[in-house]
């Protein structure tokens, strides 16, 4: 086998080195793509969201008149604003199933990490 001229060898490292660059800037606007469809579409974003919403906040406010003021964790006095939405079973096992108000109760932030994850029998 004859070896390639080093014009040849030129030719085909030139070659490459676009072929890389154009994979590079592939790479790159994937990532962007993906990276914006996250945003899109995490449930945990999608229900942020709707926290901030007025339907959102309409909903918090009568879960903490039916919970009468009071952790559905410990049961003791909460206050409003530091109400925590608890989903009952979590956004990593349901996705955006989670989202929903049968789903949720308040509780007190420590409450809340002291769950963690763990599905509750509240009642
Ligand atoms: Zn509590």
């Amino acid at each position: 086998m004859p070896h390639p001229s080093s014009q040849r060898l030129m030719e085909l490292y030139n070659e490459m080195q676009i072929l890389l660059e154009r994979e590079e800037k592939l790479r790159r606007e994937t990532e962007n793509l993906l990276q914006k469809a996250r945003k899109v579409i995490d449930p945990r974003d999608e229900f942020n969201k709707w926290l901030r919403s007025l339907e959102g906040k309409t909903l918090k406010q009568k879960q903490y008149e039916y919970q009468d003021g009071k952790c559905a964790y410990c049961k003791e006095t909460l206050r409003f604003e530091d109400a925590v939405v608890h989903h009952i079973i979590p956004i990593s096992k349901l996705g955006r199933k989670a989202n929903k108000p049968e789903n949720f109760k308040l509780l007190h932030p420590s409450c809340n990490l002291k769950i963690g994850t763990q599905i509750i029998d509240f009642d």
